[in-house]
């Protein structure tokens, strides 16, 4: 497949400048955020050729030789296969469109290695981190809520105690002796230049089995259902994740432990609708209520309260119960819950119900509406 134009990919002019060049890679990279995305290799692809294209074009000379010879001009500032993570100068830029939550979740998905081009990987071993998906009430959401969940993980086997071997035989790699990494000199148009690399004997471990359980095969961990409890802060939003570190698979042969994502979804409530951390409800009230006045018990997250209407109330008044709403996250204020009580017109009335509202209708008469869009900007102030 013919690479792709990298101002076509960000959607940009040819003469596009700096500031419209990254306001087009920060929709992109919204847009195909891996949280927004789990398990999508497509939108995956869209996010690492986005991310290229804004390698390129965001800095003057390499988009200027770009510009002049196209792809084939900056081959050579890639790794042999093209672009890769490594490659990738604006770390810091994700972080001011993501936030600081976002490089975690981006090695764990990536594989790692993203922007730290200098890391040294002590083990290859490392378990996977593994993805759960949590639906939660609003009522869980509003307070907060521990709760347990069941996830398949990778744990130690048990036949081997997680070595791998059938009779405890393991040896140190005789390629690399036990290092796990193996050194190449070569000599070079600049002098002597010294490669490390992932011994291939023993791929990067450092030892080798010589008789392999029969339980786990020789990988030291076997598939369990296990419960892990998961503490879910009050105020959490659709799709935000809570990793859990350590509690992923274990890795091979006693390698450390990937991490647990729990990705956060929000059941939609019956009655209320959220909105940041306020919470609406819709409450209906009759004309008599409305004109008079009365006391309602209206429902909360947590129970019912009582609420004046006021006579002479309006249908579509906007009423506030502070405090009521969700607890926000990282702060210490609480959300409201506001309700739009809603004057509802009787359909099925009797005969004396009709008798009255004609008599009131002859009252109308002497009342004089007048149309117009004040209400509007009433419930427009009302939240701003
Ligand atoms: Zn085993
Ligand atoms: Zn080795």
């Amino acid at each position: 497949m013919a690479k792709r134009d990298y101002y076509e990919v960000l959607g940009v002019d040819r003469n596009a400048d700096e500031a419209t060049i990254k306001k087009a890679y920060r929709k992109l990279a919204m847009q195909y955020h891996p949280d927004k995305n789990p398990n999508n290799k497509e939108a995956e692809e869209k996010f690492k050729e986005a991310s290229e294209a804004y390698e390129i074009l965001s800095d003057k000379e390499k988009r200027q030789i770009y510009d002049q010879y196209g792809h084939a001009g900056i081959e050579n500032q890639f790794g042999a296969g093209g672009f890769s993570w490594e490659n990738f100068t604006h770390r810091s830029d994700l972080n001011d469109i993501f936030g600081d939550g976002f490089s975690s979740i981006f090695d764990s998905l990536f594989g790692g290695g993203f922007g730290s081009r200098s890391r040294h990987r002590s083990s290859n071993n490392k378990g996977e981190d593994l993805q759960i998906e949590l639906s939660l009430t609003l009522k869980e959401i509003a307070t907060g809520v521990e709760k347990k969940i069941k996830i398949g993980t990778k744990e130690p086997c048990d036949k081997c105690n997680g070595t791998g071997s059938a009779d405890n035989n393991v040896e140190t790699c005789p390629q690399c002796r036990g290092t796990g990494q193996v050194r190449q000199v070569r000599q070079s148009l600049f002098g002597q230049m010294q490669t490390v690399s992932e011994c291939p004997s023993c791929h990067g471990e450092g030892k080798i089995i010589k008789n392999k359980c029969n339980k786990c095969y020789g990988e030291g961990r076997v598939g369990k259902l296990k419960e892990v409890s998961v503490k879910i802060p009050a105020g959490v939003e659709e799709n935000q994740y809570i990793r859990l570190r350590g509690q992923g698979n274990i890795g091979p042969r006693g390698g450390a432990r990937g991490d647990i994502l729990v990705l956060i979804h929000e059941k939609q409530d019956d009655l209320f609708e959220r909105q940041g951390n306020n919470i609406l409800l819709e409450y209906p009230i009759s004309i008599s209520q409305a004109v008079l006045g009365d006391e309602i018990l209206v429902p909360t997250l947590t129970g019912k309260v009582k609420m004046k209407i006021p006579a002479g109330t309006q249908s579509g008044r906007l009423f506030r119960l502070k405090g009521q709403g969700i607890q926000g996250l990282n702060t210490y204020s609480k959300g409201d819950e506001i309700i739009k009580v809603m004057v509802v017109t009787p359909t099925k009335l009797n005969k004396e119900e009709t008798e009255l509202f004609t008599q009131l209708r002859e009252f109308d008469k002497r009342r004089e509406l007048k149309p117009g869009k004040g209400f509007f900007a009433k419930v427009r102030d009302y939240f701003s």
